[in-house]
Order: structure tokens, then sequence, then C-alpha cells
């Protein structure tokens, strides 16, 4: 499982300025773990905008590159993988766009479910797309509003046309544009950094950079940055939202504020659901590093069966589904994980986890730790079955690769070599995350999602033209 991107704002207090680029690149650092492919920097300092990007990791890519050559007081950063088009340079982010003798650079988290309409409609105007990314889209509907008004007005338009989730920082010249979709569906936050602003998917970004937190940027709100001060127009609203449910339960950082929740708390409180729904005898408590570390210590600290790690991560290894295929996701899971033999021997073990996606990895780790000498291994998940695919910005996996699509509880606990097997509820989840169930996409959990996608059962969330 992937999250598709993590995205970077920031405009500085003083337009002579000219360093916007180092603490983007530390903000992207602090958001390595939403995407390891491809990583970029735009920035502009009044007169023209400079780009530096590359795939790979952000320590990697920059390292070939002075940053002290970017020179700018504005800037946007992404890192990225891919949920729709491959994983090329020139889909890499920022993207850029020239069109009369302006620049347009656009950073997206998301994935729009429309895409192909909007492409086929470009298309027969004789449009060439020069990417595989859903995010020229957004360049080219942008391009054409900016045709015929001004940067609000056309970012308006754009948000009339799209479907899905975007979170987007987007530098029109040296203007920074802030959209969120109008469910919110990715997270987005406000801080302020000097005297300027900061914009990030996750807040530990703007702690990372001696940022203080000021909100989050609400669903269907544009952040317009200019001169130091910034305008909030919220333009789109509707009944309720479609936060993803899994930002809490693995993607984001556990350090990280997101949508007012406290993900570690998120995570300790799942931890304390799952034994009220899935208590039993054990002698140990471990995770599995380091997703299921949060679970485990509200599981342990409410059941008073010890915390103990039976697994030790290679912290020098990338997560798992960073390589390709299943030969080498096995592999993987190998160099990654060995057992702690003397924590395990002789022991039933609570092993707590984030999620099951294929079964593959659990078979692996469960196996693992009988071999270390465990006399049972019971599983423990952070997150109800995952019973259907996502379309809205997650690389998870397809129906027939769901283990817990085709299969019963029972069913799995078998797949995967389990004495027991319990997942949190869904009704447990909404409550540890503290959010309203309308209010979240819980579409991979449930096979109901908030927007229409073809051939799936969808809940509308009606989108209005904001009065105010
Ligand atoms: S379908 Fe699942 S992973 Fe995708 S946005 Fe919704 S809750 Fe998140």
């Amino acid at each position: 499982m992937r999250e598709s991107c993590g995205i970077v704002g920031l405009a500085l207090n003083d337009r002579e300025s000219d360093n916007a680029a180092l603490p983007i690149y530390y903000a992207l650092y602090a958001l390595q773990h939403r995407g390891q492919e491809s990583t970029g920097i735009t920035v502009h300092d009044g007169k023209s905008a400079g780009t530096l990007k590359g795939m790979g990791l952000v320590p990697d890519v920059f390292k070939k590159y002075n940053l002290s050559d970017l020179k700018g007081f504005v800037g946007i950063g992404h890192v990225r993988y891919s949920t729709t088009g491959d994983s090329t340079i020139e889909n890499s982010q920022p993207l850029i766009v020239n069109f009369m003798d302006r620049t347009i650079a656009i950073a997206h988290n998301g994935n729009l479910v429309n895409s192909a309409d909007l492409v086929a409609e470009f298309e027969a105007e004789g449009q060439v797309f020069l990417t595989s990314s859903d995010t020229e889209v957004i360049a080219r509907l942008l391009v054409k509003e900016l045709l015929k008004t001004d940067i609000l007005g056309a970012v308006e338009e754009v948000m009339k046309r799209l479907v899905g989730s975007y979170s987007l920082t987007i530098l029109v010249d040296d203007t920074l544009v802030v959209v969120r979709d109008p469910l919110g569906f990715k997270p987005l936050c406000l801080g302020e950094l000097d005297g300027g602003y900061v914009v990030t998917s996750e807040s530990a970004a703007i702690d990372t950079i001696g940022g203080k937190l000021i909100r989050d940027v609400r669903p269907g709100e544009v952040l317009i940055f200019k001169d130091g001060r910034y305008s909030s127009h919220h333009l789109f609203k509707t009944k309720n939202t479609a936060h993803c449910v899994f930002e809490y339960i693995y993607f984001a950082r556990a350090d990280s504020i997101i949508d007012g929740q406290l993900v570690y708390q998120t995570r300790i409180r799942i931890g304390e659901r799952l034994l009220d729904e899935h208590a039993i005898d054990a002698d140990i408590i471990s995770p599995v590093p380091d997703s299921g570390i949060t679970f485990a210590i509200g599981y342990s600290k409410k059941s008073g069966i010890d915390y103990i790690e039976g697994l030790m991560k290679n912290r020098y290894i990338g997560r798992t589904f960073i390589m390709p295929d299943q030969k080498m996701r096995e592999t993987a899971v190998r160099l990654k994980l060995n057992t702690i033999r003397q924590n395990l021997e002789g022991k039933k073990v609570i092993l707590l986890d984030d999620s099951i996606v294929r079964g593959t990895t659990s078979r692996r780790i469960v196996d693992m730790v009988r071999k270390a000498g465990a006399e049972e291994v019971h599983m423990r998940i952070g997150s109800p079955p995952i019973v259907s695919p996502c379309y809205l910005g997650i690389d998870m996996a397809t129906r027939e690769e769901l283990v817990a699509a085709h299969k019963t509880v029972a069913g799995v606990e078998a797949v995967i070599n389990a004495d027991s097997l319990g997942y949190v509820s869904v009704e447990g989840l909404v409550e540890a995350v503290g959010i309203p169930a309308d209010d979240l996409c819980l579409g991979c959990l449930t096979g109901v999602y908030p927007v229409e996608i073809s051939g799936e059962e969808c809940k509308r969330r009606q989108l209005t033209l904001n009065q105010f």
C-alpha cells in the first residue's frame, strides 16, 4: 500500500529573500514517507521560476544540485508515488507549464476519478498530453481558465470540473495558490514560518522546519498568498467531508495533527479498541514495526500485557511495498525484519499490525515468529478488512489481490497461519478516529465511495457553491 504524494508550499515574508528552497527541501524530507519515487522543488524570485527535480529520495536527488542556485521567496515542492501515470521523470512534479509569458507549477496529492473524461475532451480539441499523470489535466484546465479570468476565478472553474481527491500547491508566476478538494480527502495544513507561511501535507513537516501550525486548510478552501499576506476563499462546501481514514491508520506520521486529531493518540485508541473487541490471553504483545507500534502500546497499556519487541526492523531498508513484484516483496520482508528469538520462544504472542492487503506479508511474519519458537501467534489488525480498492490516491491492490475481498475473517486467518485474527470494526475505528463516519472516506473498507466511480457503490456528498 502506497501513499500517492506529499506536497509543500512556502511564501517567505520578504520578497527580497531568496532562500525558500531550503525550508521546502527539509519539509519534503519530513514528508518522505508519502512518496519515494521522485521529488522536485520550484521557486520564483519575482522575475522567473527555477525547478530542480529527479527520480529517487529527497537527499539523493538534491545532493546532485546546489540548492542555493535555486533562488526565490516563494515556492512549492513534491514527493511522489505514482497512482496514475508511470514512474518517470516526465511525470515527476512540480509539473511546469509555460504559456504566453507566464509559468504555472503544480504539486498534486490525490487522484482524479474523472481524468480520462477530461483528457478525452482536450484530445478532441487536438491537444496532445505530454505526461500520463492526471495533474496535467489540472494544469491544462487552469491555463484555459487563466486565459479568460483572474487566478481565483480560474481556480473556481477548475474545481467545478474535478472529481476525486486533490490537495494542490500551485505557483502562478510568483503567486502561491493552495487548494484542498471540497471533500478534504487528503490532509493539508497551514503554518507560520518567520512571519511568512508554509502549507504542507502534514503538520510534522511544519514542526520540522521550525514553523507553527495554524490550522488545517478547509475542504473546498482556496488560499492565495501574495505580498506577505494570504486571503482565504471558501469556494465550495459539502454537507459532509470524506477524509481518508487510512491517514490515521497508517499513512500519516504519528506526530502529525490531521483535521484536528493527533495521529498518535488516534492509533493508541485503535489499539485500546482492539483489546475491547478481540481480547485474548497472551504472554507478550509485539508490534510489527513500525506501523504496529502505537496500536501495540494502546493494547498493552489497557490490557496490562507486556509490550515486548519480538521483531526488529532493518531501518536502512525502505518500505516493503516499494518493491515492484511479488517475488521481490517476499525478499524484502526477509531483508527488513528479523526476530528476537529470546523474546518469543515458548510465548503466546499477540502481533499488532496496521492492515492486511494481500496476506502474503502477514503470512511470512507469522511464520517467522513461529519459527523463532512462539507457542501461539494471534494477529490483531488496526484496520477493518480491506474489501475494495482505492481509487482516490492510494496505490493499494486490485480487488483480485485483496485477500479480504474474497475470504471471511476465518479464511484470512487460515491464509496467514495465525492462531487467531481480529480486525478492529468499522464502528470501533470511527470512534477511535473521533470524526463521524459520514465525514470520513471508508471506501476501501465498506465498498461505498463518497464520489461516483464506475462499477462501485456511491454515497454521494452533494457539492454546493458557498454563499459566504
Ligand atoms: S478508499 Fe480507503 S485508502 Fe482510499 S481514500 Fe478512501 S479510505 Fe483512503
